[in-house]
């Protein structure tokens, strides 16, 4: 029996080979009708056999291509036409253009055996891709995605590659990054001076320079990469040293997962992360003797390693000669990565021996993605080359709204309808250059998702970059602006991305972030509600109790000030805290007055810093070169001891309950944990044994803290959140501990716990806001 059906497809299906597949099925099937790509997914027309038909939607959802991703599919019936031949449609025949770039994909396996096969026509051609793989949106300048309108406009398509491209049944079907030897991009080498080097073949003396020792500069798909071989400490300790960055760990690719494995112990799901498309970096626990130079990684006991996903990376590998490059992002420490060949000789002259380029230009920054398995899930770091561009669901519809994110690990977030679209990770927005990536990147997501915002929203923290150019751009194009509390936006996305509507007990659990009462806060215990008549409210449950933060932002980069408030604050003396803390007598007079006075000593409740200050006693820890580095070394040392274990020595905390009935927020005090925790180190415990019964402690008191909440209030649901959630032990021992009490716990799954995330629940808010009020 003949039948005609109307088939709708949402999902990830434009720009990754969906079309040529839903070609090749129907004519297998032996049926006629047509694709074409859609506002917001493709629309398929299908006429032929009813069984034939049944085996068509069958396929259609067991053998989807690799990149693609189908959500939902919707079929109606139709009256046949007596069409027997399949046709593509040029999109515009299906109404408005879609909005959608694809996230850039490593190159796919038949690409690779092309790439390594001496007879194809494409042996070690570096800008090889497919319909399956390849760049698209670090070259895509705007919508539609079509080859005009990205940097491989410049390349005409040999009638070889053409033939290709129209071919339906070609796995580079509207490839549009589709190239050869013969029409496409090209690679060269130069020296620091700009001066070219000739030599044989410019990725093979590349491979010379890098196991000779040289620093080289190389072009990837997001920016430039600077790479050293990872086996040479000399090479490394150089590359540090001009590049200004000492204590942060570096980024290590390998040939492939065998290789891998050879460095780091893996769990399956580690391996699959490293796997996937967008091949992120992944953290995973060092092997002993691995070969790879010590300071690749100083202080813990990860790595993170990735593996290639250019053609031009696979080919360093090839010949087995190099077993581990350093590959870090092209800058000086903390500005954004280098993309333009102009501006990578001016800003590396001084880092980079020699510098491997190309000619197919970036036009959109992204450093390398960051993952790591927290609890058994994998949790995005850094979000940005193969993550980007990202639209998380929102709950509920938002009128087109801009949410600039925090202040550090920067990400801005562009909303409307129902979803957010957050852009790739900007850094700290420190200095001119990030705020002009900033800038940039806010520009090309308008562009590409079309989005004029009428709302401009940000952190409440009056000193932040991103507050002071919020308010500038709002005023200057008339808009409104909402502020919203950090911890309650890092909250809101966690409810979000699981549609929670509230309320919800939420931990935020973070560095620092600005509280209602001028306070920096950052261990909080939150209940919040999305919905409701005041949506934008929150309260405070409980807290860690205030201790001061001597010298405010330098008691971030020098723990032992943390420490030495926190150990005063336990009722030490001065100098007992100093010598804890291994401090000067000077030192130690100029923090004792400064907590005395309140002079340059604001009060936190972060828990971040009582990680921090931990870390300066059980580690001596003084001074940090980055972000997080402490409470991330103090995490590493435990990593050998199970997170279930049963510790005779419990650190106490103590909870002093406030009157809920007048909304008076309780108190977590952690003085008992000091007074354990000081006289374990004084009494010489094993280093990884404190930092396990530290982390014990600082879940017990959270969970305990969760629990009269849900006494007090009779929410059961509790939302994980903040920056310390990328502690894998702390966020398993609250997890288990929490749902051993009975509540039901949630955690973040696609948006980041830390202040990556931050853009995403600020939008949260803000639309919740607007949307009471339409609805009021
Ligand atoms: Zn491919
Ligand atoms: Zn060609
Ligand atoms: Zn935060």
């Amino acid at each position: 029996m003949v039948e005609r059906k109307g088939i709708r497809v949402s999902g990830v299906v434009q720009g990754v080979g969906f079309r040529p597949f839903v070609y090749r099925l129907a004519s297998e099937e032996n049926l006629g009708g047509f694709i074409g790509n859609d506002t917001d997914g493709v629309t398929i027309e299908l006429e032929g056999d009813a069984a034939r038909i049944q085996a068509f939607l069958i396929r259609l959802t067991s053998e989807t291509p690799p990149l693609a991703r189908v959500d939902s599919v919707a079929i109606s019936d139709l009256a046949p036409k007596g069409e027997t031949g399949f046709r593509i449609v040029a999109s515009e025949v299906l109404g408005r253009v879609s909005t959608g770039i694809p996230a850039d994909a490593a190159t796919c396996s038949d690409c690779l055996r092309e790439l390594l096969d001496p007879a194809d026509r494409r042996y070690r051609y570096p800008f090889l891709n497919c319909t399956n793989c390849g760049p698209r949106y670090t070259i895509t300048r705007r919508i539609p995605y079509d080859r005009p309108q990205t940097s491989m406009a410049k390349f005409l398509m040999c009638p070889e590659c053409q033939s290709e491209y129209d071919d339906p049944l070609n796995r580079r079907f509207h490839a549009q990054p589709n190239a050869c030897w013969r029409c496409g991009p090209h690679v060269w080498l130069e020296t620091a001076e700009g001066a070219p080097i000739e030599s044989a073949g410019p990725v093979s003396e590349t491979v010379e320079r890098l196991l000779r020792g040289e620093i080289m500069a190389i072009k990837g798909i997001g920016g430039f990469h600077l790479s050293v071989d990872a086996t040479s400490e000399e090479a490394v300790t150089r590359l540090r040293q001009r590049k200004h960055r000492y204590g942060k760990p570096l980024a290590i690719m390998v040939r492939d997962l065998t290789a891998a494995r050879t460095l780091c112990d893996l769990t399956p799901e580690e391996e699959a992360l490293l796997e996937t498309p967008a091949r992120p970096i992944v953290l995973g626990h060092a092997r002993k003797h691995n070969g790879i130079a010590p300071s690749v990684a100083p202080g813990i006991p990860w790595l993170g390693i990735f593996l290639p996903y250019a053609p031009l990376q696979h080919l360093l590998f090839a010949d087995l000669r190099v077993k581990a490059l350093v590959m870090t992002s092209a800058n000086l420490s903390e500005e954004p990565i280098a993309i333009d060949n102009r501006e990578a000789r001016i800003r590396l002259a001084a880092i980079a021996d020699a510098f491997l380029m190309h000619d197919r230009e970036i036009l959109q920054r992204c450093d390398d993605s960051v993952a790591a398995l927290v609890d058994d899930k994998p949790q995005i770091i850094r979000r940005a080359r193969g993550c980007v561009p990202l639209a998380v669901p929102l709950p509920l519809e938002a009128p087109p709204l801009l949410a600039v994110g925090g202040h550090l690990k920067n990400v801005l977030a562009l909303a409307r309808g129902k979803f957010v679209y957050q852009s790739q990770h900007i850094g700290d927005l420190e200095n001119a250059t990030s705020l002009q990536f900033f800038e940039e990147s806010l520009q090309h997501l308008m562009r590409t998702f079309e989005i004029e915002p009428q709302t401009v929203v940000h952190d409440l923290h009056p000193g932040y970059l991103s507050t002071g150019w919020a308010k500038q751009w709002a005023s200057d194009r008339g808009l409104r602006l909402i502020a919203v509390q950090h911890h309650h936006a890092h909250i809101a996305a966690c409810m979000a991305e699981h549609a929670l509507s509230g309320p919800v007990i939420g931990l935020s659990l973070d560095g620092t972030g600005y509280g209602i009462d001028g306070r920096i806060w950052g261990g909080e215990v939150l209940i919040c509600r999305l919905s409701g008549p005041d949506p934008a409210s929150f309260e405070r449950f409980a807290h860690l109790d205030y201790v001061p933060m001597p010298g405010g932002d330098a008691a971030v980069r020098e723990p032992w000030r943390m420490a030495f408030a926190h150990i005063v604050a336990a009722g030490f003396s001065g100098d007992e805290a100093r010598k804890l803390v291994g401090a000067t007598e000077q030192e130690a007079r100029v923090i004792q007055r400064m907590i005395e006075r309140q002079i340059n000593a604001p009060f936190t409740s972060s828990l971040g810093r009582l990680f921090d200050a931990a870390a300066a006693v059980i580690l001596g820890c003084r001074k940090v070169d980055y972000e997080a580095q402490a409470a991330i070394e103090l995490e590493g040392t435990a990593v050998d001891l199970s997170w279930e274990r049963d510790d005779p020595v419990e650190y106490e905390t103590e909870l002093f309950v406030g009157d809920w009935s007048r909304r008076e927020p309780s108190r977590i005090s952690v003085a008992p944990l000091w007074r354990a925790l000081v006289a374990d180190v004084t009494g010489g415990a094993a280093r990884p044994e404190t930092s396990a019964r530290f982390h014990a402690a600082v879940a017990r008191a959270f969970i305990q803290a969760a629990c009269r909440a849900h006494a007090s209030t009779g929410i059961r649901q509790v939302a994980l959140s903040g920056g310390c959630i990328h502690n894998r032990r702390l966020a398993r021992l609250l997890r288990s501990g929490l749902e051993a009490e009975g509540l039901e716990v949630f955690q973040h799954t696609r948006v980041s716990p830390g202040d990556a995330g931050l853009s995403y629940g600020q939008a949260v808010v803000a639309a919740s806001i607007l949307y009471s009020e339409i609805t009021r």
